[in-house]
């Protein structure tokens, strides 16, 4: 049976990624017979201009009926004086929490042809792979109470809840721990439990948890160190799980240590392996529109969703080797390119992976 594909291009160089992320499905489908149908919904600005709602019904019933999800980015300067309510981003949020994605899962593989652009020395960061499993549905980002208030002598006072309940963490560190089994079995927790009670329950949760997975290797960690620990001396690290917001700055970090934040893709999770995937970058309005995004990180987006929701691994290996090939041409779109690759635009890029598939 044909399973369905949700596709939410969203705003900015989400329309132009998205597209090259197509082709590829594209080409699965007419040359290795991959069995699925698209569909395109509105999200975020996109979506508010079409009906002032960033989260149209029509795109969240879309997203539910399908096996899995592609989204591109949302978000851009034109929205971002609107009401929080029905900013781009709160498109994205409703689908996380309505779709319960409460897994993201975030690799930053180092690719070896990239050693150079990254901004630490090539020793540092060469053979660099790390999963970040960053608990998405849950914690200040979702929190209540939330706001801004007058006080009684007029001033304001902004306000924001972390929140987790045992059950949350417990399920997200179900998800951590299994990962690091399927990998080298070291699992790192980061938390900040010096200072925040809620995290000083989700260390608690954590080492409960550990007790069902006796051959992983449990460590914990505050989060400024982590940070710090990252930039330093990041190959210590084999898979790493955290709070949503904790882990929403840690892996754009991360991001930075493989060269570029659009190399960098992601997988969001429910209970039932249904995923919403996407590249870990936002819209780029500083670049959208000029053929400068690169694709590369929504393109291993896919190689995940074949992965993880459509078990076709087979052909995410051959999406990983595809875009191997073309950074062996020595192809680069401008966030990753140096005086000796080849510039190459999105499009381009987008065509060149396709090729190396059918190669
Ligand atoms: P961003 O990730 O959009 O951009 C950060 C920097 O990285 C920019 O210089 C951009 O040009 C560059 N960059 C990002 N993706 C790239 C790619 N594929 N190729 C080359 N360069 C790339 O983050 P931002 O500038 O903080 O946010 C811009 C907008 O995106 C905001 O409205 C923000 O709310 C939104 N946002 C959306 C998501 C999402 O949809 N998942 C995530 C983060 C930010």
């Amino acid at each position: 049976m044909s399973k369905k594909i949700a596709v939410l291009p969203g705003d900015g160089i989400g329309v132009e990624i998205v597209v090259q992320a197509v082709k590829v499905l594209d080409c699965l489908k007419s040359d290795f017979a991959l069995n699925i149908e698209m569909e395109e919904g509105l999200v975020g600005g996109a979506a508010y201009d079409d009906s002032k709602n960033p989260l149209p019904e029509a795109t969240l019933q879309l997203a539910k009926e399908s096996d899995a999800v592609l989204l591109g980015a949302v978000g851009g300067y034109k929205w971002e004086s609107l009401d929080i309510a029905v900013r781009p981003e709160k498109g994205l949020l409703g689908l996380r929490s309505e779709l319960e994605l409460f897994a993201n899962l975030r690799p930053a593989i180092l690719y070896p042809q990239l050693a150079h652009a990254s901004t630490l020395k090539e020793e540092v960061v060469s053979g660099l792979d790390i999963m970040i499993v960053r608990e998405l549905t849950g914690g200040i980002y979702f929190g209540q109470p939330r706001g801004i208030r007058t006080l009684d002598n007029n001033e304001k006072q902004g306000f924001n809840t972390l929140v987790y309940k045992e059950s949350e963490i417990e399920r997200i560190a179900h998800v951590a721990f299994e990962t690091a089994m399927k990998r080298d079995k070291r699992l790192c927790s980061v938390d900040k439990a010096n200072v925040l009670e809620c995290t000083e329950l989700w260390r608690e949760v954590i080492q409960r948890v550990a007790k069902e997975y006796k051959e992983v290797e449990l460590s914990h960690m505050y989060v400024d160190n982590a940070a710090m620990q990252l930039v330093r001396a990041p190959k210590q690290f084999d898979v790493m799980v955290t709070t949503n917001m904790f882990g929403d700055i840690l892996s754009d970090c991360a991001a930075m240590l493989t060269g570029s934040i659009g190399m960098l893709p992601s997988a969001s999770m429910d209970k039932n392996q249904k995923g919403m995937y996407e590249p870990i970058h936002g819209s780029a309005p500083d670049i959208s529109g000029q053929d400068l995004a690169n694709p590369l990180a929504t393109i291993l987006s896919v190689a995940m969703m074949l992965r993880y929701s459509l078990a076709e691994e087979s052909l995410a290996i051959k999406i990983e080797d595809a875009v191997e090939s073309v950074l062996n041409q020595g192809l680069r779109t401008p966030d990753i390119c140096t005086d000796a690759d080849t510039k190459v635009g999105t499009e381009a890029m987008g065509d060149a992976v396709v090729s190396a598939l059918r190669a």
